[in-house]
């Protein structure tokens, strides 16, 4: 029998209970932390205590930390592994435990307790990290032709470019052992997954960059659920586990589709629904609402998307609230407090849309002029071109993002002057300089560009003020 996502996630609470671990809350999406917009990892509510600047109140814990990383954004539907929200299963040692006892128990529960072949598992460990690995190659007896060693980029873990920081040993599965280990590359997403990474944080990095030693020795560390999940129930994707199949089916249902009959382009929007649509209830839930600032921008962003998604396989009612009910039926195991906000959640997420859906259906008209005329000046070129100009008034005044343009018209064989909206964006934004403080809300752009922002975490001022215009 497979594993359920919530059997994954308690035998992994429970397994680290029975080590000494304290069972604890995850924290909200809305950190205390005033350096990030939004919770990225389970360690950041124990950020204090790292750093030295609150005591423990208990040496050892355990949580399952809801988790948005808008920087992966790009990646939702397109990786089979990378979500907007996922679950952060984590343990900690505050000065307690080091690289020794985090490796023995994350081999054991992974080989024994979860049940994964141990010759299934291949490890990562910083290059200069010898001690990593000599732990796993004596104290383990992991073989060396499937240890490996990488740099900086993917084995040197910091919540932001300050603060708490450390090399790190991540465990991967191999989906296709049959091609053997020669040449064989962890980046390689065709054949390998990341699940599990363990951050042996000693370090604190300061604003000039170089690194102190902190007072302690700490563990800190992530699996992700859905990723366990999805190798324990072998399935292709995160999206077609027990997490959160049921959303993309109740995506699939409302536009008539069946998802593993649908193309691959349908399947996509499909699991981008999905996905968002965790994201923006769990937003909500803990307080989040929508707006042109801050994590309101983010929230109303991932909304939009969600409903223009949606509009592009065909579902012309309100959708957001049947979204909603499937994920907040989800939802117990990682934060019962879903539940208990199911009516307010249901209710912001459908005033929003329907906000949303007066500006879009104008949008709409819009749009098929503008492609009606494309088509008919077809003679003058090779293909069918939207003006710059024309995809830009679509951003500007209907909301539509680029991308959205482009893949409409691209189903209609028509190209998209993405060169010529660019120069439009940036003739508007000098025009514009002075307004800027009248934030438009439909910056497709800004969406990226938030994302690249995020992904280096470093919110402080921004927090305050709007968001600035892409570029600026
Ligand atoms: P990847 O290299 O696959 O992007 P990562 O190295 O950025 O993952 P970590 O920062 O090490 O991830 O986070 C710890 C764990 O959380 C990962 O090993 C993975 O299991 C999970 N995880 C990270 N990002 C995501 C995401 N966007 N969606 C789902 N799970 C994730
Ligand atoms: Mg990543
Ligand atoms: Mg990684
Ligand atoms: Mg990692």
């Amino acid at each position: 029998p497979r594993l359920s996502g919530a059997e994954i996630r308690e035998k992994f609470l429970s397994f680290y209970e029975g080590r000494g671990h304290t069972r604890m809350q995850g924290a909200s999406l809305i950190p205390a932390d005033p350096t990030v917009l939004l919770t990225i990892a389970g360690m950041l509510q124990f950020k204090p205590i790292f750093l030295g600047q609150a005591p423990r109140s208990v040496p050892r814990a355990t949580t399952t930390q809801k988790c948005v990383r808008v920087s992966d954004i790009e990646n939702i539907g397109v990786t089979a592994r990378h979500h907007t929200f996922f679950e952060m299963l984590g343990n900690f040692s505050f000065g307690d435990y080091f690289k020794a006892e985090a490796i023995q128990m994350a081999w054991e529960l992974s080989t024994k307790v979860l049940g994964i072949p141990a010759s299934r598992i291949w490890v990562s460990v910083y290059e200069q990290d010898e001690e990593a690995a000599g732990l796993w190659r004596d104290m383990v007896g992991f073989p060396a032709e499937r240890l490996v060693r990488l740099g900086d980029e993917d084995n040197f873990w910091a919540s932001g470019p300050t603060g708490p920081c450390g090399p790190c040993s991540e465990l991967y599965y191999d989906f296709h052992p049959e091609r053997g280990t020669a040449g064989a590359s962890l980046e390689d997403d065709s054949r390998f997954i990341e699940f599990y990474n363990l951050v042996f944080m000693e370090s604190n990095r300061g604003p000039d960059g170089s690194l102190a030693p902190l007072a302690n020795k700490n563990i800190d560390t992530g699996m992700g659920l859905e990723r366990v999940a999805q190798i324990l129930q072998r399935v292709p994707n995160n999206y077609e586990t027990d997490l959160i199949f049921p959303i993309v089916a109740t995506a699939a249902k409302l536009a008539g589709l069946d998802y593993h009959s649908a193309s691959a382009r349908e399947q996509t929007a499909l699991k981008v629904m999905g996905d968002h649509a965790r994201a923006v209830v769990y937003m909500v839930s803990d307080g989040v609402s929508p707006s042109n600032i801050g994590r309101g921008y983010v929230l109303r962003r991932l909304i939009r998307r969600t409903v223009m998604k949606g509009r592009l396989l065909g579902v012309k009612e309100a959708m957001l609230s049947a979204l909603a009910e499937t994920v907040i039926g989800l939802s117990e195991g990682c934060d019962p407090a879903v539940a208990k906000n199911s009516q307010r959640i249901i209710a912001e997420l459908a005033r929003e849309e329907e906000k949303f859906a007066s500006t879009l259906e104008a949008g709409e008209k819009r749009l098929n002029q503008v492609l009606e005329a494309a088509a008919s000046q077809k003679g003058q070129g090779p293909t069918a071109t939207v003006s710059g100009a024309a995809a830009f008034e679509l951003y500007d005044t209907y909301g539509f993002p680029l991308e959205i343009t482009q893949e409409i018209a691209a189903e209609r064989g028509i190209q998209v002057d993405a060169a010529g909206f660019e120069a439009e964006m940036a003739s508007q934004k000098n025009r514009s300089r002075e307004a800027a403080r009248s934030i438009d809300m439909t910056a497709g752009h800004a969406l990226g560009d938030l994302a690249q922002q995020l992904g280096r975490t470093s919110f402080i001022g921004y927090e305050h003020g709007p968001l600035r215009s892409p570029g600026s």
